[in-house]
């Protein structure tokens, strides 16, 4: 095929590609992004393979044909809550994709010629370092998520010292790939050494966090696929890793921003290991002799003739499962005249987005879904606030105590609400690990229970009133 017509056709591929982002950045037009997405990879992946001179199709076709049928059982039976860790363990093939190819590549180049130029060894090298990272930083991330690593962050000691000396060493393995080239032993170490900060970085980091380190490692996988692109001299693989390589940066700053916490706190900080302590109030004194709580009928008697509910889901929504019992409630409620709202907040759950997935799957519509900036004003005029799994991200220390893990953090101004009805099964702490004085307030009452059973009870006890 002519250079012009494949370079036409990565045009085109590339053009699906940013058409197919756009397309993500809106719920109504995500699975047409995803679409337009997939076809610019399609049209990518085939022009790829009529324009190289392919040795072997029948393992080509065997493992596309694997592939799919893997991506599509996996796609199929994943639950909504382990999406983060899908996304890992996919970053991570990303990573261990690059490496071989790169270090296939470079096998083949030297074999032909012993010094090939400085671009395609410094390419090779950023593929092989950056893509090693990726595969094991993702294979920890996913045995954390899957709760086969401690999903604690694992402090040792040193661990800044021992890392900074792995990082001066790739260097040193990469200078010295680059004065002899003729060394393919060097690649390898390259890969070893990256192996080791893969893991030696994301070890440290708790379970909890873990969605911010997978979008940085999506980042990386893109950065060492765009190396990649240039081992090959292959353009659209070039613009396919930039894109992903700065959507997920971009993804993991504004995560970083949402929870008012720097990448660097994030990555060195060690939040969620076993001995941290807040040095904060303890729960007995925010909580001692405060707290109220409610039952099923008690709620839908004050649900009897509001004017304004909010609904402000959490991370508890999703281990309840509870979305399509809190749309049936909200249904309910509207039938009676009532206004209903979703209020959510960016970081709320554990993935970017999943509060807006989850209430997308039960069919409530988008307008509901209000976002923090455009509720938090309504709350003064809010009847009643149904928080159901969220602690978080609707604690008011976050705006009192500098102190606090979450000081700072934009939160959902629950608290301004007439009434707040609180659905969780204890009094334990979120994912920051600290009390909750809303949970003490004087207009808070707590429904003790897990998520799914009590819109359920509500449900029952409003259709026996
Ligand atoms: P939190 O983690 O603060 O709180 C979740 C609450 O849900 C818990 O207090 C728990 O209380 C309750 N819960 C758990 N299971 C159930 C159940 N079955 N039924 C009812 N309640 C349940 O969640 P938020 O969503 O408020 O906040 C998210 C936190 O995660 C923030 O701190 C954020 O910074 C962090 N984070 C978010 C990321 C994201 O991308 N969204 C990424 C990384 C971190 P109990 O056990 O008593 O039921």
């Amino acid at each position: 095929m002519n250079d012009s017509y494949i370079n036409l056709c990565y045009v085109i591929a590339s053009a699906f590609f940013i058409i197919g982002l756009r397309g993500l950045t809106h719920p109504r037009t995500a699975v047409r992004g995803n679409l337009l997405g997939g076809l610019g990879m399609l049209i990518a992946i085939v022009v790829t393979l009529f324009s190289k001179g392919v040795v072997n199709w029948e393992f080509i076709v065997a493992g596309l044909v694997l592939g799919t049928v893997v991506g599509i059982i996996l796609a199929i039976k994943i639950q909504m809550t382990a999406m983060p860790e899908l996304v890992a363990i996919f970053n991570g093939f990303g990573g261990v994709a690059s490496i071989l190819v790169a270090g296939a590549t470079l096998a083949q180049t030297l074999a032909v010629n012993p010094t090939p130029d400085v671009q395609m060894i410094l390419a090779t090298v950023a593929s092989g370092l950056i893509g090693a990272v990726t595969f094991f930083g993702s294979l920890i991330a996913f045995g954390k998520l899957r709760g086969i690593v401690s999903g604690n962050a694992i402090l040792f000691p040193g661990r800044h010292v021992i890392n900074g000396l792995l990082f001066l060493a790739a260097i040193g393995v990469a200078i010295m790939m680059v004065m002899s080239p003729d060394n393919l032993l060097g690649y390898w170490l390259l890969v070893a050494i990256g192996c080791t900060l893969g893991i030696l970085l994301v070890v440290p980091i708790g379970g909890a966090d873990m969605p911010v380190v997978i979008a940085l490692l999506n980042s990386y996988s893109g950065i060492a696929a765009a190396a990649t692109g240039f081992v090959l001299g292959n353009n659209v693989l070039i613009v396919a890793g930039s894109l992903v390589g700065a959507s997920g940066i971009i993804l993991t700053q504004i995560m970083c921003k949402a929870m008012n916490r720097s990448l660097a706190n994030v990555m060195f900080a060690g939040v969620g290991a076993e001995s941290s302590s807040t040095g904060g109030p303890s729960a007995d004194d925010v909580y001692e002799g405060k707290i109220k709580s409610t039952t099923a009928e008690e709620v839908a008697m004050l649900l009897e003739g509001v004017r304004k509910v909010v609904i402000v889901p959490g991370y508890g929504m999703a281990v309840a499962q509870a979305q399509h019992a809190v749309r049936t409630l909200s249904n309910m409620l509207e039938e009676e005249g009532v206004e209903v709202d979703f209020a959510i907040h960016p970081v709320a759950g554990r993935m970017p987005g999943h509060m807006n997935v989850l209430l997308a799957e039960a069919d409530v519509p988008y307008d509901k879904l209000r976002e923090m900036d455009d509720i938090n004003p309504a709350f003064a005029q809010t009847d009643v606030a149904i928080v159901i799994g969220a602690n978080d991200v609707v604690n008011p220390v976050a705006r009192t105590d500098p102190q606090s893990p979450i000081a700072g953090m934009p939160i959902l101004d629950v608290d301004q609400a007439k009434t707040v009805i609180m659905i969780k099964r204890s009094l334990s702490p979120g994912f920051a690990g600290i009390p909750n004085p809303l949970f003490a307030l004087d207009n808070t009452l707590m429904f003790f229970a897990d998520g799914r059973e009590a819109i359920q009870d509500i449900i029952a006890a409003i259709k026996d009133q």
